[in-house]
């Protein structure tokens, strides 16, 4: 273009077009650095969920703390804009992210598991940030890229319930992810959900790890006897009419509330307990996956 067009150019207000091949540039180099990123984590878990409060980003949490007991290296990355519960649950409120370069580095928690949540990046615990769908989509890109996980055999994300723009887009950004794990409560009403999270996921290719039925009955502390507040066994006949694994019941658990509330993880700290234990079980399939 002579300089005569040019100045033209700027005058008409054209300079978005001219910038077009910068945006290309940056676009392509950060394609590249999430792919690179991610070919450093061996297995990208998602869970899922139908509805809210059914305990996904407990069940979440406490999967990558069982991953990080059995000595694997695990990152945990929230992802739910709207409410992100991993902060709270790890008592990790505010912390000072470190950056290595263009990176951003994760917060180490115990040993051998880190964590990144977009809660890191909102003024404070009350603020209700609205976000659009495409803000979301590249902020989530952004996080894909600029964190430097470095080598890890998990990553488990926690998205916010149902069949957003979060999950869509993490399908789209990470096309080898080793599928998603659903969390659901025994009683009807989250049922009906999951079967679409079931089918969200079958139309994405996504593959379904397996459903965790939680809050499944409560051992009454005085009497011991198992009383079923939200039903039991809903979770596991779903599975199998919709044809996916069970990976298992969690029990209705107070020190879990506790626990969650007091920013730590259930099931390091209360170990010996049957909902711990339920965990562990819980995660065998995923120790078993084998490597890519
Ligand atoms: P979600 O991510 O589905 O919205 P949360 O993980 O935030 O749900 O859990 C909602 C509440 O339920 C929290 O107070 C949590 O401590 C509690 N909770 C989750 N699972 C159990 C359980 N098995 N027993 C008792 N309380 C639970």
């Amino acid at each position: 273009m002579d300089s005569e067009k040019r100045d033209d150019c700027e005058n008409q207000g054209c300079q978005g077009k001219r910038k077009a091949p910068d945006e290309k540039l940056k676009t392509f180099t950060e394609d590249i650095t999430l792919v690179n990123r991610m070919a450093q984590i061996k297995h990208k878990i998602m869970v899922l969920s139908g509805k809210g409060g059914v305990g996904k980003s407990t069940v979440a949490v406490n999967i990558a703390v069982a991953l990080a007991l059995e000595g694997k290296q695990v990152g945990i990355l929230d992802v739910d804009f709207h409410g992100p519960s991993i902060p709270t649950l790890l008592h990790i409120e505010n912390p000072s992210l470190k950056a290595e370069g263009d990176a951003l580095l994760p917060v180490d928690f115990i040993e051998g598991m880190k964590v990144m949540s977009i809660g890191f990046f909102l003024p404070n615990q009350d603020s209700a940030v609205i976000w659009r769908g495409p803000m979301k989509i590249g902020f989530i890109k952004q996080l894909l890229a600029e964190v430097k996980w470095g080598y890890l055999d998990y990553l488990i994300i926690d998205f916010p319930p149902g069949t957003g723009d979060e999950p869509l887009s993490v399908a789209q950004l990470i096309p080898d992810a080793d599928g998603a794990i659903i969390v659901t409560t025994p009683q009807d009403l989250s049922l009906i959900d999951v079967r679409k999270s079931i089918d969200f996921c079958r139309q994405l290719n996504i593959p379904v790890l397996g459903v965790i039925e939680n809050m499944s009955g409560l051992v009454c502390p005085h009497c011991e006897k198992v009383v079923d507040i939200f039903k039991r066994g809903g979770g596991e006949k779903m599975a199998g009419e919709m044809g996916v694994p069970f990976l298992g019941r969690i029990p209705i658990e107070p020190l879990i509330v506790e626990a969650s509330d007091n920013g730590k993880p259930f099931i390091y700290h209360y170990g010996k307990t049957p909902a711990a234990e339920a965990f562990a079980r819980a995660i065998q399939p995923i120790l078993g996956m084998t490597g890519k």
